[in-house]
């Protein structure tokens, strides 16, 4: 329904332009007003969709009238047609300048008025529309815009909710090392509150020590764009407890694939581990006594035999029967027997030192691994005050039985190699003391009092070795996995001992430790492989040289000073000198060695922890070695292929030394298998009698040139 305005003061004219008005379209209401202000009046409360106006009005002429039309709100985009003379160019003039839409020419044609005022009505109304439709999308975009936002901020909030009830620690840091995002759960562990520490550095959030190592990591993830494997770490939660985590941590990139922040996430497996951990005592102890059974026994012998390779650790086995059990068993019966053998179990165990090994092996049989034995005297004394222990012991509820024991000893390098040999020779032993009416011991090796002459002797040779140059070093190469390459050398010491040829640390190095001479020994070997790799470097053949130190070198403290002063010497590059030392140096007086350890680092050197996985230090602790490689211990690698358990050792190593930015190298390399598989574990460096045993520095070099052959054809 459109609503059509006519004014004129002429009655007859307004009679018939409302005539012609309501012919236009069928449903058409007209108004016809004569005066001017009655029309502005009526105006004010009603929105027409046509006005048609004559100018010539005696109270207020039609420019007027349009312009006061036009002051009203509701007359926007309404059309006004003027109808003038021909002659009054400058009244349209004026009624253009008022606001008027479109002109009539007085006396008006009928055909043309209808048509005029039909097609300003039909644009008027698309006006109308289009205003109606761009109003109405508006609001849409608007109502959507909204609903989006909500749903956005929505989502968001539930994802922060899911990752907060999630039971994992998680958070994430910028490049700038500041927290961008912690859940929950991780802001619990650690006792904060999670919305205080965003923005705030690492170490301000986690202590300097856990900030720096956290940071650490997150660089090689922002360097290399790659995840790192998960691993194990220890940290002390809010109430003081240590938990173990297995952490992982990944890239977050954006859209470009540019790492914009590391996200880390740990799950707690504290109790898994706890399990786990009481299984595997289960598996290693004998439950009546609770003590280490003979499979623990095994494996503590297989760490002392490791680390005595380099003839530093004698160690004695002592096997233990009791006499006489029978007639325990026979008079208390079975079950008073079992107590006995506990009993006899806790006076042994208070007997031992901490580094030494109680075993039960069955019946009334316990071994004991008496761990660093400097002479066989010392083993005899140990002997002795076990047996009486036993006697002690044996007073036992009153019973008023006496029981004793007999021992058998047996030394590890001399009495066997293996642990089998050893307790084959020691139980042999035992049987020996078993026949000398019991409550004795027995060596397996009948004199001891021969190895203590031979011990002095050896000593007054020793000295004058070194005083006649008889030591020399020999080399064996070190290769890079991924290209082949020959990238160094380690120095070996032998002596070309007088009647004898060339021999081996194992017979030597032990005696140097005790008698001393270890410290001008060592001296030498870091001079003279220093002088040999800057000789190479003159041949053009740049490789890196390792030198083995002792640990009672470090107990003088002078390290850094030696090091310093063998490479001004010798004019070696820092980077061309890596020292190779035993977890029990740096567990030994860790502030103080780790603090000379990391003056070399400082001064550019390498430093290797050599048998690793032997020794004291659980991986986890590695963490805070001041060093940049680690050797797996051969004993890992020579089973590698065929035992599951070292497998797994050796995977553990790489993976944790890789997340720790260290460079893993692998030993005792003999036999293609064992390389590929080293290979495929990611080990950077190995070294072994398959790329060429450890030979003369002249033969070192004149080889040098065919080793990457060797390795790319592997
Ligand atoms: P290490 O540092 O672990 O040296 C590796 C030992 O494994 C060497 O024995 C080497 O000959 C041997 N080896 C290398 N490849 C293979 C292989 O494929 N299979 C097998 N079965 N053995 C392999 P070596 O030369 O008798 O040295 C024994 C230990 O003596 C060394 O162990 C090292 O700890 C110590 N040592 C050697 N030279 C020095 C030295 O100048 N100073 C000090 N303090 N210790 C030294
Ligand atoms: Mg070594
Ligand atoms: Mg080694």
């Amino acid at each position: 329904m459109s609503l059509i305005v006519i004014l004129d003061d002429r009655i007859s004219n307004r009679n018939i332009f409302a005539k012609l008005a309501a012919s236009i379209e069928e449903d058409v209401s007209v108004r016809a007003f004569g005066d001017p202000q009655e029309a502005l009046d009526w105006l004010a409360h009603h929105t027409p969709d046509l006005v048609i106006t004559d100018y010539k009005m005696p109270e207020m002429d039609g420019a007027e009238f349009t312009r006061r039309f036009r002051e009203l709100s509701s007359s926007i985009d309404v059309p006004v047609v003027v109808i003038t003379v021909y002659e009054e160019r400058s009244f349209r003039l004026r009624a253009l300048e008022a606001g008027a839409t479109d002109f009539l020419t007085s006396p008006v044609d009928h055909h043309e008025f209808v048509t005029r005022a039909r097609n300003l009505l039909k644009m008027h109304k698309q006006q109308k529309l289009l205003a109606s439709r761009a109003i109405s999308l508006e609001r849409e975009l608007e109502h959507s815009e909204r609903s989006r936002e909500w749903a956005l901020r929505d989502s968001r909030e539930r994802l922060a909710q899911v990752i907060d009830t999630l039971p994992v620690a998680i958070c994430a840091a910028g490049a700038d090392g500041n927290l961008i995002f912690v859940n929950a759960f991780k802001a619990e562990l650690f006792g904060f509150e999670a919305d205080k520490k965003i923005g705030q550095s690492l170490t301000d959030v986690f202590g300097t020590e856990g900030g720096e190592s956290m940071m650490a990591l997150n660089r090689m993830v922002f360097e290399t764009g790659k995840a790192l494997p998960p691993f194990e770490e220890e940290i002390v939660d809010a109430k003081g407890d240590v938990r173990v985590l297995l952490t992982t941590k990944s890239p977050l990139k954006d859209l470009t694939g540019h790492v914009t922040a590391v996200l880390t996430s740990a799950l707690d497996i504290t109790t898994r581990k706890a399990t786990e951990g009481h299984l595997r005592h289960l598996a290693h102890h004998d439950p009546l006594t609770d003590l280490p059974n003979r499979t623990l026994l095994h494996e503590r012998m297989r760490r002392l035999i490791a680390r005595s390779r380099r003839g530093d650790q004698p160690f004695a086995l002592h096997m233990l029967d009791l006499d006489g059990f029978k007639a325990v068993n026979d008079l208390l019966g079975h079950s008073a027997g079992d107590r006995f053998i506990r009993h006899v179990g806790q006076k042994l165990r208070q007997a031992i030192r901490a580094q030494d090994t109680l075993a039960r092996l069955g019946g009334d049989e316990f071994a004991i691994l008496q761990a660093q034995v400097t002479s066989g005297e010392d083993a005899a004394d140990f002997a002795r005050r076990i047996l009486e222990v036993v006697a002690d012991a044996s007073d036992f509820e009153n019973s008023g039985l006496r029981t004793t024991a007999s021992i058998g000893i047996a030394i590890h390098p001399d009495d066997g190699l293996d642990g089998e040999d050893l307790l084959k020779n020691a139980d042999l032993a035992m049987y020996r003391a078993k026949g000398e009416q019991g409550n004795a011991f027995c060596f397996y090796a009948a004199d001891m009092q021969m190895r203590a002459r031979n011990d002095a002797m050896l000593d007054g040779e020793l000295r004058r070795a070194l005083e006649n140059g008889e030591f020399l070093l020999y080399y064996q190469p070190q290769i890079d996995m991924r290209s082949g390459d020959i990238v160094g050398a380690e120095a070996l010491l032998r002596w070309n001992r007088p009647g004898n040829g060339i021999v081996g640390p194992g017979v030597f190095l032990t005696r140097c430790e005790e008698n001393g001479l270890i410290i001008p020994l060592n001296e030498w070997v870091l001079r003279e492989a220093c002088r040999e790799a800057r000789g190479w470097q003159d041949m053009g053949l740049a490789l890196r040289v390792s030198v083995n130190l002792s640990p009672v070198q470090f107990r003088k403290r002078d390290m850094p000073d030696l090091v310093r002063s063998a490479l001004q010497e010798s004019g070696l590059p820092p980077d061309y000198l890596d020292l190779e030392l035993t977890e029990s140096i740096v567990v030994r007086d860790f502030d103080a060695v780790a603090a000379d350890l990391q003056q070399m680092l400082d001064m550019g050197v390498h430093v290797s922890i050599d048998d690793f996985g032997t020794g004291y230090s659980s991986l986890s602790y590695v963490k805070n070695f001041p060093v940049d490689r680690l050797k797996v211990d051969q004993s890992f690698v020579r089973n590698l292929t065929q035992d599951s358990n070292d497998a797994a050792i050796v995977r553990a190593i790489v993976t944790l030394g890789h997340s720790l930015g260290l460079k893993v190298v692998a030993e005792g390399v003999e036999t293609p298998e064992q390389l590929a598989r080293l290979r495929d574990e990611g080990c950077d460096e190995v070294q072994g009698y398959y790329f060429g045993r450890p030979m003369p520095a002249w033969d070192f070099i004149a080889q040098a040139a065919q080793w990457p052959q060797l390795a790319a054809s592997a």
